[in-house]
């Protein structure tokens, strides 16, 4: 039985297919259309991993990252990134996100991506 997972992107198209494909998985899957949204799930419930989009209004993804590791560092987050946004993804990963993801992305790839980083949670 898998757990929760958060979804935080600003486009729903996004949201819509990653929704659909770890609800097939059997995640129980919980939404955001942005950062601040995201924060406020997370003070809500808490999430076993979460993918995190990068550009988003009002709050981005390394913003919302930060808050969200400042109060619980042990949640896994992926980045989902643009390309050639390396000096955000370095970023990213010196405030403790897990993974880092260049859109557009293979979701088979995101998915694999998934299972190795919730397997060294574990370990
Ligand atoms: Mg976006």
């Amino acid at each position: 039985m898998k757990g929760h997972i958060l979804i935080v992107d600003d486009q729903k198209g996004v949201r819509r297919l990653l929704e659909e494909l770890f609800k097939n998985d059997g995640w129980k899957v919980h939404l955001a259309c942005d950062g601040k949204e995201a924060v406020a799930k997370v003070s809500e419930m808490t999430p076993e991993i979460i993918l995190m989009d990068m550009k988003m209004p009002d709050m981005n993804g390394l913003e919302a990252s930060q808050v969200i590791l400042s109060r619980q560092e042990q949640i896994p987050i992926i980045m989902m990134t643009a390309y050639g946004e390396m000096e955000v993804v370095s970023r990213a990963l010196n405030a403790g996100v897990k993974k880092c993801i260049t859109k557009p992305f293979d979701i088979m790839e995101l998915r694999e991506l998934v299972q190795e980083v919730i397997l060294n949670k574990v370990s």
